[in-house]
């Protein structure tokens, strides 16, 4: 028999990987971003929230006894997917980074919407509120993403038509 708590803490701790990954997206696309100053300063924005929601799921594991472990299947996934999309060095990188942010905020808000559900099933209140707190953070980002793209967009095709060399990132 597989428990609601099982299934729980299996995606918990596919959680904590996500929001690793996460991690490491945001401080590898704030790194590199030079010439968009707002885009950089919302996902340092939303680092720190990372860093937090981090904190946050982990607590939830250590109930449990359980630890994070770094290296799910779904993380190495998800690397493979934003090295695709996320496009380091690639001539149009800051396009191709805030669509494939937009994807991986989504993904974290299915991640979310699925754990509050399986917490609440396992009668983990604590954790069901814990991602009730986290999921505004990704729908937050998300929604900006989304609604800021176009204005990346028309800010690089202009740029890149003068030929400027900020326009990539
Ligand atoms: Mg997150
Ligand atoms: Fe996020």
């Amino acid at each position: 028999m597989t428990t609601p708590r099982d299934h729980l803490v299996d995606w918990l701790r596919d959680a904590y990987a996500m929001e690793k990954q996460a991690e490491t997206m945001l401080k590898a696309q704030s790194g590199r971003l030079e010439n968009y100053p707002e885009l950089r300063a919302r996902i340092d924005q939303h680092l720190e929230e990372t860093l937090g929601q981090q904190e946050l799921v982990g607590a939830c594991l250590e109930r449990y006894d359980a630890s994070p472990s770094a290296m799910k299947d779904m993380s190495a996934r998800m690397s493979a997917f934003m090295q695709g999309m996320g496009g380091m060095a690639v001539s149009d990188e800051v396009v191709k980074g805030g669509m494939a942010g937009y994807v991986f905020e989504n993904v974290e808000i299915a991640a979310y919407t699925a754990l509050i559900a399986a917490a609440h099933a396992a009668g983990d209140e604590q954790t069901r509120k814990v991602c009730e707190q986290i999921l505004p953070q990704e729908v937050a980002m998300a929604k900006w993403l989304l609604e800021h793209l176009p204005d990346t967009v028309t800010k690089f095709v202009a740029r890149s038509a003068a030929d400027r060399d900020d326009a990539k990132r």
